[in-house]
């Protein structure tokens, strides 16, 4: 996590001996908001609910920030950001520092206060929020601005320059952080109506003003840094994107006078060109550098300074990117084995690290400190519950040779559907039912050893009956049992797997109030026993029809969990895949015919520069062959997806080699049937979800055949599946209920005209 910053006037000696440093100093690019107990999650809730107050909500928040800065500031951190706080996002609070409200919102001018903020973040009873897409590669997402020629730009929120003022009141002085004009522009998109192909980095003349007005607040309240974070300049970007950086900047110089100005930047190599650029910033003079993730960019800085610059670095110790994408903080976890929590370090104690690093960097090394450090590394390398012979050698034997089933997928369907024989457009779901309040309570008593394990399989299997009674009441022809024995489909698994671990309070914000707890993979994973065999035999028996097994797979597992950095992340991908791959195995020997391998985050690794899309995807796809290449013809394979943007990803999502896919399909259709096409050729069975799960609302008969209707002028009848979007943990059994008859009817009408 660190990363270094080429500071003006300083002389330039990278990684070498410590005493080359004379004044090394440490910075943190960004903090998490949520608090060690997700105090503002709840602050945030109950102030939507009602229940408190505007100016509660505040004081949650002036209090999260002032024991985040004095805890940085007791630390010796010297670069300690500020405006890194937000209520619900960082892009959507510069949204409002410019003032751009989209018209819908019914905004007056003047200062933006919840009620408009909180509108768009979540919409109001009248207007829908704004969307909310993925932060680059990580599980955070932000509000997308909505921009187009007739937007009128105003400064209308001064939180940045609140923010730095309420900081230094409490005797800390900050470096205030913006997310940077260009970045801000590249992150949003055209408004609703405006044209696709409208240039919206040609705005930036438009918001530089308001950039502005605000770095001449920050300038007259005291502040000597600023921060912009510009992580677009990791991205593929063209020359004319990099272009509007040169300009942004060298318009801003003169405002930028007599500041030392910090450009950040996070996630990935900054690549050759745009390096360039950056360095040739007029005004800048610090550049922060992901060193982690980015390992070229070190050789750039080694060779790249431009001449001419004058440029002497020096460097300064700092995180990776923004601490928001970590936990928070280690002391919460009082039930996590000592051991394993002497391995690990979150937002709290990486902020410690960081200055130890820098103080000793600087010749004034903490002995103790390093030593209690290296005795946990060489603990953790040493440790029999990381590293695991068997698993090692099985995950090695597994690269460069392919792992694929012998006969082709149409054979494949022939074979499977002598054993099954279904009907044409085959009706089933994507595995979970709703979770009532009564089933988490069960499965918390039962955590909690409240009730005993007899109590708590007799309630499951309860549940699974209703479910199973239920599908056959509907007439559904693929079963499923449900999951109610599952909190979240990656801590189910990663709770039975050695090699995890979990927390009491890791949480990471994901949007808004929402946040995610992953599960930590510290070591070899390998798989003690079967983990789903049992439920999943249960279900069948209580049915003739088809029972799905569900299980997740490896990708998702690794996708959705904090991955040990001491092995690459393929290796560990593999280990995860053996381990599925046995109960793929046990499933199939316990008399499961149909088995859903949900890849539901496949896509979401997918690494930021276009260069490394191949390799990932190649081990992705190949550690999903690895958990059912063993299988017989007739085992039918699914997988399941939860979006239906394929179209760069197409090839993989066939060479993933599944006898049937189910995928989220109800707000795109157009776009993922053209995808399609292609894919027919491959064979295999598809089912574009028939409605949307998301909503409450429910499909007529009607509409749910115009949509198959729609699927079936591009894909041939013999393959297509009839499903919703993805499980239905989070709906109503009010909304499932005549949802799935009305689909069932759907599929019988259709299947009556074929
Ligand atoms: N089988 C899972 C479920 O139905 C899939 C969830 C998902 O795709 N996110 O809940
Ligand atoms: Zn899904």
């Amino acid at each position: 996590f660190l990363s270094i910053y080429l500071t003006k006037n300083q002389s330039i000696r990278l990684p070498g001996s410590y005493s080359s440093y004379s004044k090394m100093a440490s910075h943190i690019v960004g903090y998490p908001r949520m608090g060690p107990k997700r105090e503002l999650k709840f602050a945030l809730e109950s102030f939507w609910d009602g229940k408190s107050s505007a100016e509660d909500l505040q004081n949650v928040a002036a209090d999260l920030r002032s024991s985040i800065w004095k805890q940085m500031a007791d630390a010796g951190i010297k670069y300690i950001p500020s405006n890194t706080f937000a209520f619900y996002d960082q892009v959507l609070d510069t949204t409002a520092m410019l003032g751009a409200v989209p018209a819908r919102y019914n905004w007056n001018g003047g200062e933006i206060g919840f009620d408009i903020y909180f509108s768009m973040a979540r919409g109001n009873a009248s207007v829908p929020a704004m969307e909310m897409t993925k932060w680059f590669d990580t599980n955070y997402h932000y509000i997308v601005p909505e921009l187009g020629p007739e937007v009128k730009f105003s400064y209308a929120s001064h939180k940045a320059v609140t923010e730095y003022k309420e900081a230094k009141a409490l005797g800390v002085d900050t470096v205030p952080v913006l997310v940077g004009p260009v970045s801000y522009l590249l992150l949003s998109k055209p408004a609703k109506g405006v044209d696709k192909s409208f240039s919206l980095i040609s705005l930036v003349d438009k918001i530089l003003p308001i950039y502005k007005e605000v770095v001449a607040e920050l300038k007259a309240a005291g502040a000597s840094w600023i921060q912009f974070d510009e992580p677009t300049l990791v991205k593929d970007l063209d020359s004319a994107q990099l272009r509007a950086f040169t300009k942004a900047y060298s318009d801003l110089e003169s405002s930028l006078s007599g500041l030392n100005v910090l450009i950040e930047t996070y996630f990935a190599d900054v690549p050759a060109e745009a390096f360039k650029v950056l360095t040739a910033l007029k005004g800048v003079t610090a550049f922060g550098f992901d060193l982690v993730r980015g390992s070229k960019t070190l050789e750039l800085i080694k060779s790249g300074i431009p001449s001419g610059k004058y440029l002497f670095a020096g460097l300064v110790v700092s995180t990776s990117c923004s601490l928001l994408h970590t936990a928070v903080d280690l002391v919460n976890e009082t039930k996590l084995d000592k051991e394993i929590k002497s391995w690990l370090a979150f937002a709290a104690q990486k902020v410690v690290e960081v200055n130890s690093l820098a103080k000793a960097l600087s010749g004034h090394k903490d002995e103790d400190f390093f030593s209690a450090n290296a005795a946990a590394q060489a603990s953790r390398k040493s440790s029999p519950r990381v590293t695991n012979e068997a698993v090692q050698k099985a995950a090695l034997a597994l690269k460069g040779s392919d792992h694929r089933r012998v006969t082709n997928v149409s054979a494949r369907l022939d074979a499977q559907q002598k054993k099954l024989n279904l009907p044409i457009l085959p009706t089933t779901t994507i595995g979970s039912f709703p979770q009532t309040v009564e089933l988490r309570r069960v499965r918390r008593e039962y955590k909690a050893k409240r009730i005993s394990e007899e109590e708590y399989v007799k309630a499951i299997k309860e549940e699974i009956n209703k479910v199973v009674k239920l599908q056959e009441e509907l007439d559904i022809d693929v079963l499923v049992h449900g999951e109610p024995e599952r909190n979240d489909m990656v801590e189910y698994f990663g709770e039975q797997l050695s090699g995890f671990a979990f927390t009491a309070n890791g949480w990471v914000q994901s949007y808004g109030s929402r946040c995610v707890k992953p599960p930590i993979i510290y070591g070899d994973v390998s798989r003690p026993k079967p983990m789903t065999v049992f439920w999943s035999s249960t279900a069948q028996s209580m049915t003739k029809r088809p029972m799905k097994g569900m299980l997740t797979g490896p990708v998702t597992i690794l996708n959705w969990s904090f991955v040990r950095n001491d092995q690459p992340r393929f290796e560990t991908c593999y280990q995860i895949a053996l381990a599925i791959k046995d109960e793929v195995e046990d499933l199939e020997k316990a008399g499961i015919t149909v088995i859903q391998i949900d890849e539901a985050a496949l896509r979401e690794g997918l690494p930021l520069r276009k260069s490394e899309h191949a390799f990932y995807l190649d081990w992705a796809v190949h550690s999903f062959r690895i958990t059912n290449c063993g299988v017989e013809n007739t085992t039918q394979i699914h997988t399941h997806m939860c979006y239906s943007n394929f179209n760069d990803i197409i090839h993989s999502i066939i060479n993933m080699d599944a006898d049937v896919i189910t995928i989220e399909n109800s707000r795109s259709d157009e776009k993922l049937l053209s995808v399609f096409r292609e894919g027919v050729k491959y064979g295999a069975g598809i089912g574009p979800g028939v409605y949307d799960i998301h909503s409450p609302r429910i499909p007529s008969t009607e509409e749910i055949a115009d949509r198959i209707n729609k699927m079936l002028a591009v894909l041939e009848t013999n393959i297509l599946w009839v499903n919703p979007d993805c499980g239905l943990k989070t709906r109503k059994y009010a909304e499932v209920k005549p949802a799935l008859q009305n689909m069932v009817a759907a599929a019988k009408l259709l299947r009556t005209q074929l």
